[in-house]
């Protein structure tokens, strides 16, 4: 694949694949904004080479969650963009939020108190019990003290277009939005994009589908594989019937196999769980990994192909084996892979940041 040998596990980043998906989102959005949340390190795709891609596209709003995620994106992206930061004005955060030019998404009545008259953007809790305030207290909040430039809910059930959860959200919330008549309203992730205009407000917030997720937590055709994790063959073995393979013999091979032993494990972000349902791309199939997940390596069943080699590299995910895939395989969603890559996998990105 990559005419450079590669000795650790490799992440890369197709950050023109990643504007196509802010384009697709664009078009799904209609008249809405599109938004970015770049939380977690852009989902774990790197901070600073995505923001700055997506504001090259001409994102102006972004979000993230934590308050150091703020002051980092402030850094990387310097004094234009609006970034709306999800958790708030917490205990004693106003100053370090005033001093980045963050703003806070408030998200009870001491929160708004805390940040007094400044411009804000605040949550309503629609039925998600997450953050927010309640419908009630943010009428009361429409009065002051701070002024609310943009108003927001979050829905708990988009990933399932069919829950009868997301039109009671969504009534909710075009009904409190009312008491904001200045403000921008924001109520859709990724999924919501895709929920009918109705969800779609004047903003929109997608992360997962800009990072390659399908917005419905299965493959998307309308999405693009964004990130490329691939990890090269360090050995080639043959085992007999009644070999284990790897700790606790989880895997005992019932017939001569050829394994290839890969350098990725789980301090490199294969989850433990990929045992024993997960799959790795190589040599044009998909094959099995085989026993357990250990910290440096995995075990993968290479048998009847001649290009396994020490070298060679093979896909966990990319665009041969889907993020959504491989997420399913180890018993979670798109964004738990992602955002435990770690920081051993050596970086790469394609495209211009
Ligand atoms: C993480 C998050 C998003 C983005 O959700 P995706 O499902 O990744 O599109 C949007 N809004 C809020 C409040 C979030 O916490």
């Amino acid at each position: 694949m990559s005419p450079l040998p590669a000795f650790e596990a490799r992440l890369t980043v197709d950050l023109d694949a990643l504007a196509r998906n802010l384009a697709t989102l664009r078009r799904e959005a209609g008249a809405a904004e599109v938004a970015p949340v770049v939380k977690a390190d852009a989902y774990g795709l790197g901070l600073a080479p995505v923001a700055r891609r997506l504001q090259a596209e001409g994102a102006r709003r972004f979000f993230v969650a934590r308050l150091n995620e703020g002051e980092a994106l402030r850094q990387a992206l310097g004094a234009g963009p609006v970034i709306y930061v999800l958790d708030g004005c917490p205990p004693g955060a106003a100053q370090r939020l005033a001093l980045a030019a963050l703003t806070p998404v408030l998200n009870s009545v001491q929160q708004a108190r805390d940040w007094g008259p400044r411009e804000a953007a605040l949550h309503v809790d629609t039925g998600l019990n997450r953050l927010g305030v309640s419908a009630a207290e943010a009428r009361a909040l429409a009065q002051g003290p701070a002024p609310i430039g943009l108003v927001m809910s979050h829905l708990a059930c988009g990933h399932a277009p069919e829950h009868p959860a997301n039109a009671r959200q969504r009534d909710a919330f075009a009904a409190v939005r009312q008491a904001f008549p200045a403000a921008i309203a924001s109520l859709a992730n990724s999924a919501g994009v895709f929920l009918g205009e109705a969800y779609r407000f004047d903003l929109v917030r997608p992360g997962i589908s800009l990072y390659g997720g399908g917005p419905f937590e299965r493959p998307d055709p309308r999405i693009e594989p964004v990130a490329s994790f691939e990890a090269p063959i360090l050995q080639v073995r043959d085992v007999a019937p009644g070999d284990g393979v790897g700790y606790g013999s989880a895997f005992v091979a019932d017939r001569p196999m050829r394994v290839a032993i890969l350098a990725a494990g789980y301090a490199d972000g294969v989850l433990r769980a990929a045992s024993p349902n997960g799959r790795v791309w190589f040599d044009g199939a998909r094959r099995s990994l085989l026993g357990r997940v250990s910290m440096d390596l995995i075990a993968v069943d290479v048998t009847g192909s001649a290009a396994a080699r020490p070298g060679a590299m093979a896909q966990l995910i990319g665009r041969d084996l889907p993020l959504d895939e491989a997420a399913a395989a180890a018993g979670t969603i798109s964004y738990e892979l992602l955002t435990r890559l770690s920081a051993r996998a050596a970086r790469a990105s394609l495209g211009a940041a």
